[in-house]
């Protein structure tokens, strides 16, 4: 090979090279984001990696549920797909934290070439720690430091690459709430543990409480293991609170996730806990200012949607974030006799136990709806009873009339008889009185005779008097009225008016009443005496029918098990079969001046009386009429 051709052939290897180097420029200029050159993405369908960075573990509350909050957020609101790497810093967690190196050497070696579209610190440390390396191991990733207390940002290392995201501890307005809700408060103990974090934070709340220390005490339990601390606050003095700052790690060197620490804590301990950080709210804590994790989640993302958008991050600027409204939980309140106007203006109250009425509302509106159904209907029985009674009431009235009309019309067929009744002792008045009178004219009257015609005169007036009462009583218009009677006499009453019919009538009437028993029934009298007056003026009616044969009415009473029995049987006819099922009928009558309602009133007066009336024809022929009332008890 010729020295010339060997030029020409370096010549050419150099041009390949150097058109060789050209090409991987292209290549790597292409390959190379084109975000970390402050333009915005143009490949929308590329995922974008998101380096989380925990200060203690993913688990450990407070930081946890902000984490879990800002991922939410981003996954819901993010135009681009993302793919989150989370890393733990350990180290945080140890009161003497080992060497950070090896921990960098690891990050260093997993993203070198390959640097993530966002790292995202979330918690003190972890804002420390990105801070502290940020060159070596991201020196044009964008950065976010998030859910970190302000005084915990070294401002003076922030680049423009960096956003903060950051929250304001405001210890002097936690214990203000703390005093303002229960304002007998005399001690408040401070629980926070023993990381250089947490000792870093009892420092700071101890330079801010000076101001109080004048209302409360203070006692701080940041030198104590966590079992000693849960001794001491089973056992507080009255009027003292406790309030929760941070337990990830203890005096003993013990490592604490807050929320089983806390729950611990809260299992034991004889005085209310208070504490800023909403994570933990709705189960240990009493409530008051807290920070609200949605909002710095909804905070933090928008700051990362907005660097991934291609905004500057130094340009992305937000107010460090102060505690939302407060908030109570109102079972603690019950338990500590926390009252609600002891709450500061604007604050919510929740998990209000629902009382008996919200819990089983429904159970409760039907047992009311079956209660007001039950009044209602008892109501209307009620209501119907009493119209029931009334009409009762007003129908035995009209019944009472009626019968007392019927009873004017009865005693007019017995007029007659009536007549034949007075005329009898009034004449014989006359008669003995015309004697007197001659006897006492004549010249030696003997007056034991005329003793004995005065005796006459007197008797035959009682039985004047006697019938005109009788009279009087069956017209009287009296109301229904129950008494106790003895049915014998007052059927026995009415045989006084109608012998004369029955004589007139030349029939046979007779009466039978067991003269060993009293028959006692509760009933009206006057009603009683019609029934049975009907009962034998249609017997007689019936009997004068007959031409040739037997003419006799009996009336017969008897002791009939329970029941006290008048049967009024007659030699009449009897009653056409067709007939017995209806001659109780209203207006039923065969007889041409007939009323037809002498048995109709007679069955309404016997069933009014709670007994039976029953009429049927006698074998050797003629009716019977059976008539069954209840014996008085
Ligand atoms: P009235 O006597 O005005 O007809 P009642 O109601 O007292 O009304 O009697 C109704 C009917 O029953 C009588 O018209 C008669 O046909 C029949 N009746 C009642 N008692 C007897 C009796 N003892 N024998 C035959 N029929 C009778």
């Amino acid at each position: 090979m010729s020295g010339r051709k060997l030029i020409a052939s370096s010549k050419s290897r150099a041009a390949a090279i150097a058109l060789l180097c050209l090409g991987l420029a292209w290549l790597s200029a292409r390959a190379q984001p084109s975000h970390a050159a402050g333009q915005p993405e143009v490949n929308p369908r590329e995922p974008r990696r998101v380096l989380l960075l925990h200060s203690f573990g993913r688990d450990f509350l407070p930081w946890s549920e902000y984490a879990r909050s800002i991922k939410t957020n981003l996954e819901q609101r993010s135009p681009w797909p993302l793919d989150f790497q989370e890393h733990t810093l350990l180290t945080a967690r140890f009161t003497a934290p080992g060497p950070e190196r090896p921990f960098v050497e690891y990050l260093r070696s997993l993203y070198q070439g390959r640097p993530p579209d966002i790292v995202m610190s979330v918690g003190g440390p972890a804002a420390g720690f990105v801070q502290r390396h940020r060159a070596e191991l991201f020196p044009n990733a964008p950065m976010v430091l998030t859910t970190v207390e302000q005084r915990l940002i070294d401002r003076a290392s922030l680049t423009e690459k960096d956003t903060v995201v950051s929250v304001r501890h405001d210890f002097v307005s936690a214990f203000r709430n703390v005093l303002q809700v229960l304002p007998d408060t005399r001690t408040i103990a401070v629980v926070i543990g023993a990381s250089k974090l947490e000792q870093f934070w009892l420092e700071e709340v101890k330079k801010d409480v000076g101001a109080l220390e004048d209302r409360v005490s203070f006692v701080w339990y940041g030198d104590l293991s966590f079992d000693e601390i849960l001794n001491r606050a089973s056992a507080l003095p009255s009027q003292t609170v406790l309030f929760w700052g941070l337990m990830s790690v203890d005096a003993a060197g013990v490592i604490h996730d807050g929320e089983n620490a806390l729950h611990r804590l809260r299992s034991v301990a004889n005085a209310p806990i208070f504490c800023f950080e909403e994570s933990f709210f709705g189960r240990d804590i009493v409530g008051g200012p807290m920070h609200s994790i949605p909002e710095l989640g909804q905070k933090t993302a928008d700051a990362a949607l907005r660097i991934l958008g291609g905004e500057r991050p130094a340009d992305v600027k937000i107010e460090p974030i102060a505690y939302a409204a407060p908030k109570y939980d109102w079972r603690e309140m019950q338990r500590w006799g926390i009252s609600e106007s002891n709450l500061p203006q604007g604050s919510e109250v929740l998990f209000r136990e629902p009382g008996i009425w919200e819990k089983y509302r429904w159970q409760l509106a039907l047992i009311a709806a079956v209660i007001l159904i039950q009044t209602g209907l008892i109501s209307g029985l009620l209501h119907e009873r009493r119209g029931r009674r009334l009409a009762e009431v007003e129908s035995r009235q009209r019944l009472a009339e009626l019968a007392h009309v019927n009873r004017y019309s009865a005693v007019g067929e017995l007029t007659a008889s009536i007549a034949h009744e007075l005329n009898q002792p009034l004449g014989a008045i006359l008669t003995n009185t015309e004697t007197a009178e001659l006897m006492l004219k004549g010249s030696a009257p003997d007056l034991e005779e005329v003793r004995e015609i005065l005796a006459d005169i007197r008797r035959d007036d009682q039985r004047a008097s006697e019938v005109i009462r009788r009279l009087r009583s069956v017209l009287k218009k009296a109301p229904f009225e129950i008494q106790d009677i003895e049915l014998k006499e007052t059927v026995r009453e009415v045989m006084g008016f109608v012998g004369d019919v029955a004589s007139g009538r030349k029939i046979d009437l007779s009466f039978y009443g067991p003269a060993d028993t009293d028959l006692h029934v509760k009933g009206d009298p006057i009603q009683l005496q019609q029934v049975v007056l009907n009962l034998i003026l249609n017997a007689l009616d019936a009997t004068s029918e007959v031409e040739t044969g037997k003419r006799e009415v009996s009336v017969i009473m008897a002791r009939a098990g329970s029941f006290a029995e008048i049967r009024v049987g007659d030699t009449g006819p009897g009653i056409a079969v067709a007939d017995l099922k209806t001659i109780f009928d209203p207006f039923f009558t065969t007889k041409p001046e007939g009323m037809g309602m002498g048995l109709a009133i007679a069955r309404t007066i016997v069933e009014a009386h709670l007994g039976t009336i029953v009429a049927e024809n006698q074998p050797y022929g003629g009716a019977l009429f059976t008539v069954r009332l209840p014996l008085a008890s």
